[in-house]
């Protein structure tokens, strides 16, 4: 027997059984339910029902494939549920050998210098936000992307969600305890997640389209050639027929300028085609309270110093990178700012497009210090009311 098959019957069976009705397996590939009167009107089954999910259905069964509506008839008895979920993982008691040795080849922070100061046992909880998006254009794609994040320092954990989701859907990896909440980092702010979210999302959205981009950029490069092909070579026409004045000249004048204003329109037309809408819908929250090796830092950057503590999952055997606390980011180094000691990625602290001077996104996120200074000073002079200090 197929495994999916056997996924989706127990995927029936269970969501049968959750909303109240009898469900025994039977073969080859089937199931037979017995409804309680609400949920087989809301079904639009019988009270009894003997489903197949095979290629050989059982004697007076009915088909039920991924095909059929019947995805969409338990998506509506599910309808919210199943959208959050919160597991704890359980410990492998696994732990990291070497942790110097391991920091020394990840940590990437050209303009400060670290000190280890230990490692000990602890929990986290891990955020990850599964979005569904579509993007439009002449074409549609549809997909999913997962946005995970440790709760304790702020770390992307996208290098290693899929493998920790995968654990937390097996039952042998569920933890008997779940820590006490204080052991827990707390949650954050709706606001924090929201913009953590409209940071991450448009970069990874970005790379699961990668290939749908790419093809959409060659259809329209060569409809662009197409078109200017065409009108060009009338347009060569037209003046090979005044050059040779075989035609009223005027005339002709008009028609090329006629083909030319059509080419114009054609090239908006085709932008518009072309046009690329992307909607973002988020699906799921899952919650994985995980056991980790927290690895305590002092980073030091000048005179400033401060503490960060650094997990390392011990089910993925993964180091999670150091957070941005800026916004998203895939490479690995940090810079830190001199006022607040922020971590911010190279992005988020590049030089100023107008004065050319580096400053932190962290502390600064709309404007640039130096120019927002020169900016005022110019005020108050303009304003004449008082003299620049
Ligand atoms: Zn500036
Ligand atoms: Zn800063």
């Amino acid at each position: 027997m197929a495994e999916s098959t056997i996924h989706f019957r127990d995927f029936a069976a269970e969501v049968l059984e959750q909303a109240g009705a009898l469900v025994e397996r039977i073969e080859p590939e089937g199931l037979e339910a017995l409804l309680p009167a609400e949920l087989n009107s809301q079904l639009r089954t019988g009270e009894l029902l003997r489903a197949g999910f095979g290629a050989d259905l059982p004697p007076e069964a009915q088909r039920i494939s991924l095909e059929s509506d019947w995805l969409e008839r338990f998506g509506h008895l599910l309808h919210q549920r199943g959208r959050r979920m919160r597991v704890a993982l359980a410990d492998p008691f696994v732990s990291l050998s070497n942790p110097e040795k391991l920091l020394e080849h990840s940590l990437a922070l050209p303009n400060a210098v670290y000190r280890f100061n230990g490692i000990t046992g602890a929990w986290t909880r891990y955020l990850v936000l599964l979005f569904r998006y579509t993007a439009l254009s002449d074409e549609k794609r549809e997909g999913i992307v997962k946005v995970g994040v440790n709760l304790n320092q702020g770390s992307a954990i996208d290098g290693f969600a899929d493998e920790l989701m995968m654990q937390a859907m097996t039952p042998e990896a569920m933890s008997a305890v779940t820590p006490a909440a204080k052991d827990l980092p707390a949650d954050w702010p709706t606001a924090r997640v929201k913009s953590y979210v409209n940071r991450a999302l448009p970069s990874l959205i970005h790379d699961h389209l990668h290939l749908f981009l790419q093809g959409m950029q060659r259809r329209l490069d060569r409809d662009l050639v197409r078109i200017f092909d065409y009108y060009e070579s009338l347009r060569q026409e037209s003046l090979s027929k005044l050059k040779k004045q075989k035609v009223d000249s005027a005339r002709e004048t008009l028609r090329i300028e006629a083909a030319a204003r059509e080419y114009q329109a054609k090239v908006v037309d085709l932008k518009q085609k072309y046009d690329l809408s992307v909607t973002v819908e988020l699906s799921q929250v899952l919650e994985i309270v995980s056991p980790v090796q927290r690895i305590n830092l002092l980073i030091k950057r000048r005179k400033g110093e401060r503490k960060l503590a650094l997990d390392w999952n011990p089910l993925v055997r993964r180091l999670e990178p150091l957070p941005c606390e800026w916004g998203y980011t895939k490479e690995a180094a940090r810079i830190v700012c001199d006022d607040a000691l922020h971590l911010v990625s190279l992005a988020g602290h590049a030089s100023c497009p107008d004065c050319g001077k580096e400053h932190c996104r962290a502390c600064h996120p709309r404007q640039c210090p130096r120019c927002r200074q020169a900016a005022a000073l110019k005020q108050t002079d303009q304003s004449g009311q008082s003299e620049p200090k």
